[in-house]
């Protein structure tokens, strides 16, 4: 059948209050912006505290609960049919009408759930339960009515001057709506992590830009198109990514030289988190993001993030920090940025990598090993700041370097 409408469902408890219509008015844009890439002409609308996508032409099922589905905010969307008032017996023949249109096969366990919002409608709700429910046994005698577990339930809701008729929910994604927690910084590797925390973190309202410290010619023009690629994947979901490109050889080079082996990973990340910050400044940005374990890697234990986190005033959300390797593939598979995480291309950290990295670093100890970069250090940062390329990714363009 063709729906004339979605009802788009999202989480009320957290949008309470004053707050609501922000909220709403960035649901409303987010799934506008989606619907421009979906083939079809829509309408979205807010209405007495609900939000609908009305079908003002053809569409395709499918591809409009698949975009509606990478809408952050949104709790479930529900394929309704919006009817006009005609009155009671208008209306049981058009749940007749709508079992026969959206079911195959009329067989199943049923349950009605009417509300009447408005109260001009002369049934009550329990009046339409039971009369709803008496027609369609009537009119489908293999139907039967399961009050407790039904296979399907059946919403008649009388709000506004139309009536919804619905009975499938389709899972969405949840989370808040896109740029109503502000933005933030996410240092994007390759690897698989940092592009699920960008994607969690945005689940939680925040847009977001990305840097990727690249290290030519030790990683190559194939690692980076590899990141844009993430990039690109994650922005399905997260909206445009700005992904800043930041040259990191002589900051690397330098820290090899000066600075104890076994520190180069930590001393590396401290370098990387200095730059991200100064770039997430420049860019309104109010928190960075990283990919980051607890005890995944020698440079995620406690003591190896404390002595990252010290050289940052900003905030470093770590999605990821109590996460198993396991779940966070789940959900890269979930995401499909896992195919892309693992191809075999060469990363910045493991070409400078120690065979034995601190695992739990002093930050003193880390201090004083980096004072032998003093000289060398603002000159090598204003020259990496300066190499920033700025590349839009977008999940409808294809980025080729
Ligand atoms: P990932 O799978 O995200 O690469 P990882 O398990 O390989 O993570 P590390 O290499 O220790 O872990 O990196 C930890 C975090 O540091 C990453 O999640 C990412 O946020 C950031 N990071 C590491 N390398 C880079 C890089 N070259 N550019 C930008 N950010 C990086
Ligand atoms: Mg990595």
């Amino acid at each position: 059948m063709r729906f004339s409408s979605f009802l788009i469902k999202y989480a009320e408890i957290a949008i309470k209050g004053g707050n609501r219509k922000f909220f709403e008015t960035a649901l409303v844009q987010q799934i506008k912006n989606t619907l421009k890439h979906v083939e079809g002409s829509f309408r979205v609308v807010r209405m007495n505290g609900r939000i609908y996508v009305e079908c003002l032409s053809e569409y395709d099922y499918d591809e409009v609960t698949e975009a509606l589905k990478t809408v952050f905010g949104i709790s479930w969307i529900c394929p309704v049919q919006r009817i006009e008032d005609h009155g009671f017996e208008d209306l049981l023949e058009k749940t007749a009408e709508y079992f026969r249109a959206v079911y195959d096969r009329l067989d199943f366990t049923f349950k009605v759930e009417a509300r009447r919002a408005r109260k001009d409608f002369l049934v009550d709700s329990q009046t339409m339960n039971r009369e709803v429910g008496a027609f369609l046994l009537d009119t489908f005698p293999e139907l039967s009515v399961d009050v407790h577990h039904p296979d399907v339930l059946l919403r008649i809701e009388v709000r506004d001057e139309n009536i919804n008729i619905y009975s499938k929910e389709i899972k969405g994604q949840g989370g808040m709506p896109l740029g109503t927690a502000g933005k933030g910084m996410l240092l994007l590797s390759g690897g698989i992590d940092s592009p699920v925390a960008g994607y969690l973190m945005s689940k939680r309202g925040l847009f977001i830009d990305a840097v990727y410290f690249h290290a030519p010619p030790y990683t190559s023009e194939r690692a980076k198109q590899k990141v844009v690629d993430l990039a690109r994947i994650i922005s399905r979901y997260t909206g445009t990514v700005r992904l800043h490109v930041i040259n990191f050889t002589d900051i690397q080079m330098a820290i090899y030289e000066k600075c104890p082996h076994e520190e180069l990973t930590i001393i590396m990340r401290r370098y990387m988190m200095r730059i991200a910050e100064s770039i997430a400044k420049e860019n309104e940005c109010g928190c960075l993001i990283t990919g980051e374990s607890l005890g995944q890697v020698a440079s995620q234990t406690m003591e190896s993030l404390s002595c990252t986190n010290e050289v940052c005033t900003l905030p470093v959300f770590r999605p990821l920090i109590a996460f198993d390797k396991q779940d966070i593939i789940q959900l890269s598979w979930d995401i499909k940025t896992y195919d892309t995480s693992i191809l075999p291309y060469e990363d910045c950290c493991t070409i400078f990598v120690a065979k034995h990295p601190v695992t739990h670093p002093k930050a003193e100890k880390i201090r004083e090993s980096e004072k032998n970069m003093d000289e060398v250090a603002e000159a090598l940062v204003r020259a990496a700041l300066e190499s920033d390329e700025v590349i839009s990714c977008n999940y409808y363009q294809q980025n080729y370097l």
